[in-house]
């Protein structure tokens, strides 16, 4: 056994996919045309798995606010605002954040991983309770570890095991987070907001809600699935990411609790790396002013993705629980996953493929995310690739529901 024993092993899986034609974790974009095009493999193809919710990656206002910013700030803040200041758009767009979510204040990070990481390892150390829900994101997981505290986990979405959990812990919840997404990454399915707020109110517990793959894409005014559940005042903790439905890259926390500017001076992952760059910071508050300006982005979103959401579950194939922007198909085992990947590909469509174990229930699947930018006829494509694979799947596709 050596250190490199267990790359061997990641080897031989990577070497056996390339043997079979197919490497997707190496995909390249070899251009980018438009938020919903690009050439991969020297052709022209749809995007259908960027996370590019609003198709803002190209907007003109953003890509200018971006520019203007760079040219007046550089290209770079070169360190952490702890050691070496913060620029006056960092304190601007948390001042923007704080209140779009209607909360006192809030605290920008450099990516939405780190949002988690810093929350959560700055809130909760040894001798606290993480309470989480099992389906949570690799972020909130690894925040966890980082923090020390002790982590439990509750069915994906079963508040009657959450309240249990909570019953268990006694006097210990006083110190216990419990851990939700507004809108799960995999399945594409929500959180029960309304229920776990009323076990979280009962048993006195502060609450944190990821909303990455909500914002911009639930609520009346897009503040995620908070708002769309009428629970805004009840999450403690508002943590997102500006790598989706703002088109950048970068991470957030919003909060009424007064503590929360306490988080910069004990947070890790806020201290010991370098803060968002001019040009992002600047592009990051035009979207959330278009967000805001612009709520038919969101409707065009929600048009395309119930479109496609239909047309996939009309073919037969195990669509997730719901309708929305995640359109994730579920098979019964990773070689036909691999064939519907690849068989898109060569129809012209770039879907996301996630294996076991990053799954839920362990099984892979075929994730597409909608965006506000695709036409009604690429969603129809889309849907005509995955037709013309039916027969691929042929028997497997109905079998699985998750
Ligand atoms: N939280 C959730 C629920 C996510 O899905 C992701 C990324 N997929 C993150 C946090 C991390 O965000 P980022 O990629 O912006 O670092």
């Amino acid at each position: 056994m050596t250190l490199f024993s267990k790359l061997q092993r990641v080897r031989a899986e990577r070497d056996r996919l390339v043997a079979a034609g197919i490497d997707p974790f190496a995909t390249a974009i070899e251009e980018i045309y438009s938020p919903t095009e690009a050439r991969i493999q020297g052709r022209r193809v749809i995007l259908a798995g960027t996370n590019n919710y609003l198709g803002i990656t190209f907007d003109e206002a953003c890509i200018a606010a971006a520019r203007q910013a760079l040219e007046r700030n550089g290209t770079g803040t070169t360190g952490s605002r702890m050691a070496n200041g913060s620029y006056a758009g960092h304190k601007a767009l948390e001042m923007e954040l704080a209140a779009f979510y209607e909360k006192r204040s809030a605290i920008v990070f450099s990516t939405g991983y780190q949002a988690n990481l810093g929350m959560i390892s700055g809130l909760v150390g040894p001798g606290d309770v993480v309470l989480l829900d099992a389906d949570c994101h690799a972020s909130i997981y690894d925040g966890c570890r980082l923090s020390g505290a002790d982590i439990m986990r509750f069915r994906h979405n079963d508040v009657a095991g959450l309240d249990q959990r909570l019953h268990r812990l006694g006097e210990r919840r006083e110190r216990t987070l419990v851990v939700v997404e507004g809108l799960y990454s995999m399945l594409g399915d929500r959180a029960p907001l309304q229920e776990i707020v009323a076990v979280k109110r009962e048993h006195d517990v502060m609450l944190m809600v990821d909303e990455a793959h909500s914002l911009g894409v639930l609520g009346a005014g897009g503040r995620g699935a908070i708002e769309a559940a009428d629970v805004m005042a009840d999450a403690d903790f508002v943590v997102g990411t500006f790598s989706k439905s703002l088109g950048s890259i970068g991470g957030f926390c919003a909060s009424d609790h007064p503590e929360l500017d306490l988080i910069r001076y004990v947070s890790r992952p806020y201290i010991f790396t370098a803060s968002p760059a001019p040009a992002v910071i600047g592009a990051v508050r035009a979207a959330l002013a278009a967000l805001q300006a612009r709520p038919e982005m969101r409707r065009r979103l929600w048009d395309n993705a119930e479109r496609l959401y239909a047309r996939l579950e009309a073919l037969g194939y195990a669509v997730g629980p719901e309708p929305g922007p995640v359109v994730a198909v579920t098979l019964d085992e990773v070689p036909r996953a691999l064939a519907l990947w690849q068989g898109l590909l060569a129809h012209g469509v770039y879907v996301n493929l996630v294996l076991p174990p990053a799954t839920p229930g362990s099984r892979p699947l075929v994730r597409c995310s909608v965006s506000a930018a695709h036409t009604t006829a690429q969603i129809d494509a889309i849907g005509d690739a995955f037709a013309a694979l039916g027969e691929v799947l042929e028997g497997a596709a109905t079998a699985v529901q998750p």
